[in-house]
């Protein structure tokens, strides 16, 4: 496949944009480098890059673009957003409908705010938990991204409860010190976390169901005994569900049918991101009323936002909740992705190329190893040679993926079986380049 034009402009990107790209997960480093596809159009599951070369897309925005490239309503109601005025300073009637659509599909929030990131979202999450119990630690488990704020950069890989060492450069070790983390499905390395420092820690951040080492389901009565733990210790517990809210269904982690026992898996804090804009910039957090009443301008923790709750932002994510609503939406992804998954294993198997599927309904991860991936430890211990080498392969042949072993894969309700059956060819030739 030729891909010139994406080569030249790279050359040009790196000239003018620290290191090409911006944001880091979209470079080529994790998978051998070289210039990233410059894409120049997209439309319901494709993808044209600027060469003219067309992909059937799986990255879908790295989350957000649940219901395809350009769905008709949601640029509509951008459009439609956009000629009224983009942005107004002021509260707009816009908000409550969506901050009630919010609320209805997640019970715990009682009352919600609108920022801009997913980043943004977490961040204050920490702030207001720090605010509410005036303690200053936080726990989160290893392998779990919650965006690039200072405190949630720390130790994102690290081996059990030990204290946090930056994983970027320009985070003074005495923020770093706030961190503890701890293996994800691991409760007893929590209960020793919560046992050494539990008077200081101000909430256990989590995301409930992971995306960020792959998709990883916690294990039965893992979420259950973190909230029962957090609270003994009279901490927070706050699930960061930018990735998982709307995911899986109408809904969150909290009320997905796949887990169990919902009353005891409430958390205090949620927040949100991606698919809540419908692709636009978005971030939302919310929690119970007693916390969420600490956000001024009611309470003394400070969070505010030039561009907060914009109505083209607002209005994208009414349209892609509003889509999400048809019946059976859900249904369809998760045949699609089940299909795909049944091919992909079945296809790996007879080339002999070791792989592990973890496929929680419309979306999946593939890790090459031949251990089930439970934790970060094992979702690093697999073959990123040959994942880069399967990236690269599928790419030819006009299949997206994200460039990262760890990063899923979504189905929209843009795919089709034509889609599927073009993966599933790919995907053969593609592990039987490996062997
Ligand atoms: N939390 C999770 C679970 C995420 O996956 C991400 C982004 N991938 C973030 C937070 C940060 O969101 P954003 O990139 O919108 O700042």
């Amino acid at each position: 496949m030729n891909r010139k034009q994406s080569e030249q402009l790279y050359e040009q990107a790196l000239q003018h944009i620290v290191g090409g790209v911006n944001s880091p997960s979209r470079s080529f480093k994790a998978v051998g480098g070289g210039a990233p596809v410059f894409m120049a159009k997209a439309s319901g599951s494709h993808f044209w890059d600027v060469d003219g070369n067309k992909y059937v897309d799986y990255l879908a925005a790295y989350g957000p673009i649940i219901t395809g490239h350009a769905h008709p309503h949601i640029t509509e109601a951008i459009t439609r957003a956009a000629a009224n005025g983009i942005l107004y300073g002021t509260p707009t009637e816009l908000e409550i409908k969506l901050a009630m659509m919010l609320k209805e599909a997640i019970p715990s929030m009682d009352k919600v705010r609108f920022v801009n990131s997913g980043t943004e979202a977490v961040m204050t999450t920490i702030r207001v938990a720090r605010a509410f119990t005036k303690r200053n630690k936080i726990i989160k488990f290893a392998g779990c991204y919650h965006g690039h704020s200072d405190l949630v950069l720390v130790a994102a890989g690290s081996g059990p409860s030990t204290l946090g060492i930056p994983d970027s450069a320009g985070i003074p070790v005495s923020i770093a010190s706030e961190v503890i983390t701890v293996p994800f499905n691991d409760i007893p390395a929590l209960q020793a976390a919560l046992d050494k420092w539990g008077d200081d820690v101000a909430a256990v951040m989590v995301e409930p169901i992971v995306g960020n080492f792959g998709m990883v389901m916690p294990k039965p009565g893992f979420l259950e005994d973190l909230c029962r733990l957090t609270r003994k210790y009279g901490a927070l517990v706050i699930y960061d569900e930018v990735i998982t809210a709307f995911r899986f269904h109408y809904g969150s982690t909290q009320t997905y049918a796949g887990l169990e026992n919902h009353e005891a898996i409430q958390p205090d804090l949620t927040a949100l991101g991606k698919i809540i804009g419908g692709g636009l910039p978005i971030g939302a957090y919310g929690g119970t009323r007693e916390v969420m009443e600490q956000v001024a301008p009611l309470g003394p923790a400070y969070q505010a936002g030039t561009m907060a709750g914009n109505p083209a932002s607002i209005s994208s994510g009414i349209a892609c909740l509003e889509v999400l609503q048809t019946a059976g939406v859900y249904e369809e992804m998760e045949r699609l992705a089940l299909r795909l998954t049944e091919g992909l294993a079945e296809s790996a198997a007879r080339h002999q190329v070791p792989l592990t599927i973890n496929r929680i309904r419309g979306s999946f991860s593939t890790h090459f190893c031949d251990h089930p991936v439970t934790n970060y430890e094992e979702a690093q211990d697999t073959d990123g040679e040959k994942f880069a080498a399967f990236f690269r392969s599928m790419l030819d042949q006009g299949i997206n993926l994200a460039p990262s072993k760890y990063e899923a894969w979504f189905l929209t309700t843009a795919h089709t079986d034509e889609d599927v059956d073009l993966t599933l060819e790919a995907a053969d030739r593609a592990f039987k380049s490996l062997l």
